[in-house]
């Protein structure tokens, strides 16, 4: 055992190494709390200090033949309550791009300190100093264009950058998009994130903390970019025109097939200002698609448009979108799913048309998600805007345990 010490600043992790090249490499990179162990387990002496000194450790041996000191040690190691990342070769749970075959290999794939280290940070294991695109205060991101955080209205720039924190949370829930605009300078923003994501309360271009949620809503994520252009949702734009709406409907071929690519070849054909190589790492951003948020928006309506059963667009002749004036409705209607079989239909708004034009909704829902969820009952096939309300037939009043 030799040079070890205690380093906060340097980060509170050791590495173990199992070969006298690993520990020479790993003191060629910096590395300084590298131990090199020969034994097939730790001695008391080697796990008291290493106890003593650090909470994590990063094991990195290069295993021969049927070696599993690693296995052992990491053991030893997590009795005692010390965290450990297995990163030894052989790994069967480690995916390499280049092939290892040999020790020098591992070295230069495997022994690499800011690799090491950013485990280690994903895993909030210690702390991050790349303030590269945060704020100097709270260090959450600033998009690029940002003079202000978001978050703490700290100028960028500023702050006193101290080390902080940076696990990775997984985060449930649906992906929310929710708009932001600035009361002072009319600066309107969008963020995208599972569950919503934290709320913004700083222009990130004024720097005022006089900010409006003007919107928050459920996404389709393989539809969106969150860097887009927003618009303002009191003067929404106009997604699909009249002409583009029927000649959607004339592609629409009965399944459940037309999302994506397909949706966006039929877009095309529909006069739709769509690019023709769509190619999303692409830095030129006429190449890209969606590149605002309207055009993300559109998107998704054209998805569901090219999902509508029905031909009768007169169905509901009183009901005008509130939003945009458009007369041209679709009604939503629910299967109701149970041990993945429809146990009941059910349809939103009543008509006495034959063959309204109708978004079938069918998915596994929990008794209480469609409650809480609260679809609506139409949607404006110009504007994308749902509204109206939730009116369930006597059966599905039954099944979802509502009472009247
Ligand atoms: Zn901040
Ligand atoms: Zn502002
Ligand atoms: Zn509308």
């Amino acid at each position: 055992m030799l040079n070890l010490f205690k380093d906060e600043n340097k980060g509170n992790y050791c590495v173990l190494v199992n070969k006298q090249a690993l520990y020479e490499s790993a003191k060629v990179q910096d590395i300084q709390n590298v131990m090199l162990v020969t034994g097939q387990k730790l001695s008391t002496t080697e796990l008291m200090h290493i106890k003593e000194c650090w909470s994590n450790v990063v094991i990195l041996f290069y295993l021969d033949n049927n070696d599993h000191a690693n296995d052992i040690i990491q053991e030893q190691l997590e009795k005692v309550g010390i965290w450990v990342i297995d990163d030894s070769f052989p790994n069967p749970s480690v995916m390499l791009e280049e092939p290892i075959d040999s020790l020098e290999d591992f070295i230069s794939a495997c022994l690499i300190k800011s690799q090491i280290e950013s485990e280690l940070i994903r895993d909030g294991r210690i702390k991050d100093r790349d303030y590269t695109g945060r704020c100097g205060n709270c260090h959450e991101p600033m998009g690029e264009a940002d003079k202000y955080c978001k978050f703490c209205g700290t100028k960028r720039g500023q702050g006193r950058f101290l080390p902080f924190d940076n696990p990775m949370y997984c985060v449930y829930g649906p992906p929310i998009k929710t708009k932001y605009k600035c009361k002072n300078c009319g600066t309107l923003w969008l963020t995208c994130a599972l569950g919503g994501g934290k709320k913004a309360s700083f222009c990130p271009l004024c720097g005022e903390k006089k900010v409006d949620l003007v919107e928050r809503k459920y996404i389709d994520f393989s539809s969106y970019v969150c860097t887009e252009e927003p618009y303002d949702p009191d003067n929404p734009p106009t997604l699909v025109t009249e002409g583009q709406l029927n000649k959607l409907l004339a592609q629409r071929n009965g399944t459940a097939d037309n999302r994506g690519n397909k949706a966006l070849k039929k877009m095309r054909q529909a006069g739709f200002d769509v690019p023709d190589k769509i190619d999303e790492e692409n830095s030129d951003p006429k190449k890209r698609y969606p590149r605002t948020e309207a055009e993300a928006d559109q998107l998704t309506l054209v998805e569901k448009i090219l999902a509508l059963n029905g031909r009768d667009q007169n169905a509901y002749p009183d009901v005008v979108c509130d939003k945009c004036g458009s007369k041209h409705i679709a009604a939503f209607s629910y299967q109701l799913l149970g041990n993945h079989k429809v146990v009941d239909e059910c349809m939103i708004s009543e008509t006495n048309s034959q063959d309204p034009l109708i978004l079938r909704t069918s998915y596994l829902i929990g008794e209480r998600d469609l409650r809480e969820e609260r679809r609506e009952a139409f949607i404006c096939l110009q504007c994308g805007h749902e509204f109206g309300k939730l009116t369930f037939s006597r059966k599905s009043k039954k099944l979802l345990g509502i009472d009247d």
